[in-house]
């Protein structure tokens, strides 16, 4: 089996037409799942790219913003059920800096049945990954690292599998001058464009912090990247999208550009 992106959502922090960005890294030795949405709309999600929760043991989350944390309340409800109703081998780890964790407990304290909430310790290990930047996976090395967003303070990760290919993960932020160095070179980066810059007038990405799908092509042209992958979209017209970014993107960067939708399934290697 080969490694494959399952896109779970590709929608901004606030969609009309999709689920907010998160998604799973597939390979033969471990899912991996970054962010989780909103809401419980992630458990129909999971459910819809046939991604067993049972198997989601790395849930990496990119920032505390209610469009990436809020759905990890979710899964945390999901394996505690399946810690009660139907067994749950072994634990999760969930990943994130400080702040993440931080959240992370005190919604889950606010929200959850107490009963549920002390099930969380036998159940879910965090890594802070302020305290510890690097992991060693069966098949994978990962290195956290600051996005350098203007906005919240985000984590991205870059995850070099044993087969050699790079991913990097900006989180929510676009490719900048100030994030470069962390995804250059990469075989796939994945990161934000909220809109076309055709498009700013419409969206105004800049009074929100996000970028266009032209800025982070200018950027990533000189970056030597093989692919790459745009969420976080504007979802006025899905069905277009990919069309118009991918031109725009190609007037500037000469690789591979991949607009998914919710639910595209995309074979990295
Ligand atoms: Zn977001």
């Amino acid at each position: 089996m080969s490694a494959e992106l399952i896109m779970l959502g590709t929608g901004s922090a606030f969609p009309r037409s999709s689920y907010n960005t998160c998604f799973v890294i597939r390979t033969p030795q471990f899912v991996w799942m970054t962010d989780a949405g909103g809401g419980n709309g992630i458990v129909g999600r999971l459910r819809e790219t046939g991604t067993d929760v049972a198997d989601v043991r790395h849930l990496f989350v990119t920032h505390t913003h209610t469009d990436h944390i809020l759905g990890t309340v979710w899964v945390i409800r999901s394996v505690i059920n399946l810690a009660r109703w139907s067994g749950y081998e072994g634990r999760m780890t969930i990943y994130g800096n400080s702040d993440v964790i931080s959240a992370i407990d005190t919604i889950c304290r606010l929200t959850l049945l107490e009963s549920h909430y002390n099930m969380i310790d036998k159940l879910i290990d965090f890594h802070n990954t302020d305290e510890e930047p690097e992991l060693a996976l069966p098949g994978a090395r990962v290195s956290f690292f600051d996005c350098r967003s203007e906005g919240v303070r985000q984590t991205g990760f870059r995850m070099r599998l044993d087969t050699g290919m790079t991913i990097v993960c900006l989180g929510d932020e676009s490719l900048t001058e100030r994030n470069m160095a962390e995804a250059t070179g990469a075989d796939w980066l994945m990161c934000g464009a909220f809109c076309s810059y055709a498009d700013r007038e419409i969206f105004k990405p800049y009074e929100k912090h996000h970028f266009t799908v032209r800025d982070v092509a200018e950027v990533a042209s000189g970056c030597g990247i093989k692919n790459l992958l745009l969420y976080h979209c504007e979802d006025s017209d899905p069905a277009r999208r990919e069309e118009r970014y991918r031109a725009e993107a190609r007037e500037y960067y000469a690789g591979n550009v991949f607009v998914p939708r919710d639910g595209d399934r995309i074979v990295i290697e």
